[in-house]
């Protein structure tokens, strides 16, 4: 399929913001895409080349990019560079470079779908010495061929700054509507992208099988299932009201959520992020293919640090130290850690997502064998306040976070967040009751002990109905030398030349990143600001939210992407949640 078929339709939805209208674009283009080819159009939709599960990333960054434009244009770095803070946005860079050279030259020959697809995937599999030129050669070869307006996408596509405004929930409306005539079918699709998280697989099973090979869709083993989620509760009362008579409460580990997916000779790990991270931890491989009795299975445990001689839990910042290259060995045997399960998804041939929890708990134990290395997550039923109260100080003198309360006879809702799952939190050291996760967005060169790093971040929440990034403050305390230095390697590697065209903010900054990090915070209160953007108008015409007092408590929450960040939705929430004192103060 030629190439401008979809740069096209791209154009036409970058200048709409409407949804019947973008859902109506998405239909047309993917009735004209050819069969064999959906997937890969459905992942590029998604701005990915394969399932994020995969690990396939593009990894291009600007100056690359920019190396490929001079060289296919013949133009200076520097001319390019130029337009580029005019525009902000190379992909429209380099159409209006393309633009001044098919005055003079003409285009070669037209570029199909399959071979922007095929160089980007190959792309993304270079690695190791002379890759950087390999990659600037293909890509400047592809916009020797490119017109204009293909230039923009491809760039876009390249440098992962495709914004057309569809989710994956449209994606998901557009493909019932194309191959099934009824957009009630979207949930059949749903179901099948919840237990697969490959939406490319799952577009091309609808456009060669139809729905009722969607309907008959199944987990398979090594392909992740979206995690299940938890609603918010204050307090012990709440949940009560919130459950039926009687529940389970378990143990709120503070570690790192794993899915594991077992057969007799693999063992594969996913994040929450459903990233594979089976290479951090080839201590569980090892162990879990002795603790668990299946030939095949899918189970969900939180991986927490703990302390070899008492078996106390520590710190989750400890499992960083799994993230250092060349260090791993090292980490292993310095920073142990357990394996604590707390659900089983799919085991021997057998489906368990339409099991109720209290027969899920069942298999779980059956199915796992304790030792110092696995375990399961301690649970008690629970019928009033008082039971709570009791089992979340317990959890609490564990080193846990607080308590999970889970309803007895609720399914596991893959992908959703609802109030099946209930966590309760005892925040001692935050009193909004909850702390935030919050994106770095830019930063400020420090001083004196910080000279030469960064001493101040400047944060943003996570806006999903425009898709964009709000201020909401700058935070400079919680850091140790270590974690700053820390940042500091992590961030130099997401500098941007100019603020990114999803950030929003009025503060100027020493620089600014590709918003990709994400932070929790800690904060005494939320207060009306002048200054910073999240929540903008939601209470007061021309402010919006600003945290007081915030404080970084250690943890980069690497396993969520931005887009699971704190929304201006949860800053409303809390803010209503203070005292009436506090919120006039
Ligand atoms: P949080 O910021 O509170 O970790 P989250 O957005 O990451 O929240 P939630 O669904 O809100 O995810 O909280 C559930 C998280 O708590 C899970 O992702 C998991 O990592 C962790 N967890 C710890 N113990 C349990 C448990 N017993 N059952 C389920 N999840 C647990």
């Amino acid at each position: 399929m030629e190439f401008s078929i979809i740069a096209e339709i791209f154009e036409r939805m970058e200048n709409t913001a409407k949804r019947i209208e973008l859902t109506n674009l998405l239909v047309e283009l993917l009735k004209k895409t050819p069969k064999k080819i959906i997937s890969n159009t459905v992942y590029l939709l998604q701005g990915i080349i394969r399932p994020n599960f995969e690990g396939v990333e593009l990894g291009v960054a600007e100056k690359l990019a920019i190396r490929a434009i001079s060289k296919s244009s013949g133009l200076s770095i520097k001319k390019i560079e130029d337009d580029y803070k005019k525009c902000g946005d190379l992909g429209l860079t380099a159409s209006n470079i393309l633009k001044l050279k098919t005055q003079t030259t003409f285009t070669a020959e037209k570029i199909t779908l399959e071979r922007v697809y095929e160089t980007l995937f190959r792309i993304a599999k270079l690695e190791g010495k002379g890759s950087q030129d390999l990659k600037m050669k293909y890509i400047s070869s592809l916009l020797n061929d490119a017109t204009p307006l293909e230039a923009k996408f491809v760039l876009k596509i390249l440098l992962g700054t495709l914004r057309l405004g569809i989710a994956e929930n449209t994606i998901m409306d557009a493909l019932a509507i194309a191959f099934t005539g009824k957009k009630e079918n979207k949930e059949q699709i749903e179901n099948a992208y919840n237990v697969s998280s490959d939406l490319g697989k799952v577009s091309l099973l609808i456009a060669t099988d139809g729905i009722d090979e969607i309907k008959k869709f199944k987990i398979s083993l090594f392909s992740p299932i979206r995690p299940m989620l938890a609603d918010r509760v204050k307090s012990e009362k709440e949940a009560i009201k919130k459950m039926s008579k009687i529940f389970a409460a378990e143990y709120k580990l503070d570690g790192e959520r794993v899915q594991i997916h077992k057969n007799v000779n693999e063992v594969v790990l996913f994040s929450r992020r459903l990233e594979n991270i089976t290479q951090y931890y080839p201590d569980i491989v090892e162990n879990v293919k002795k603790s668990l009795s299946v030939n095949e299975g899918i189970f969900e445990a939180e991986i927490v640090p703990v302390n070899e001689n008492t078996g106390e839990f520590l710190p989750f910042q400890e499992l960083m130290h799994r993230r250092r290259k060349y260090k791993l060995e090292k980490a292993i045997s310095q920073y142990p850690i357990t394996v604590n399960f707390f659900d089983v998804l799919y085991f021997d041939k057998k489906d368990c997502l339409n099991l109720e929890y209290s027969e899920r708990r069942k298999i779980l134990e059956k199915l796992v064998n304790e030792d110092d290395f696995s375990k399961l997550v301690p649970m008690l039923l629970v019928k009033n306040e008082n039971d709570i109260e009791d089992f979340l100080e317990n959890s609490i003198n564990s080193g846990c976070e607080g308590l999970m309360l889970k309803t007895l006879d609720a399914p596991y809702r893959a992908g959703a967040r609802g109030s099946n799952w209930l966590k309760l939190k005892r925040e001692y050291r935050n009193e909004l009751g909850d702390s935030l996760d919050l994106i770095v967005i830019g930063a400020y060169f420090g001083r004196g002990r910080r000279t030469g790093l960064y001493g101040t971040l400047l944060l943003g929440t996570y806006n999903p109905d425009k898709d964009n990034f709000p201020s909401v403050c700058k935070v400079g305390t919680g850091f140790t030398d270590e974690s700053l230095d820390q940042l500091y390697q992590i961030l130099s590697n997401k500098i941007t030349l100019k603020k990114n065209s999803r950030v929003v903010s009025e503060m100027e900054a020493d620089v600014w990143f590709e918003p990709e990090l994400v932070l929790e915070i800690v904060a005494s209160e939320i207060t009306l600001s002048p200054i910073h953007k999240t929540g903008l108008n939601l209470i007061r015409k021309g402010s919006g939210f600003a945290l007081r007092f915030p404080k970084f408590t250690g943890k980069i929450r690497y396993e969520k992407a931005v887009e699971d960040a704190s929304t201006d939705e949860e800053v409303l929430t809390l803010y209503k949640g203070q005292s009436k004192f506090s919120q006039v103060k």
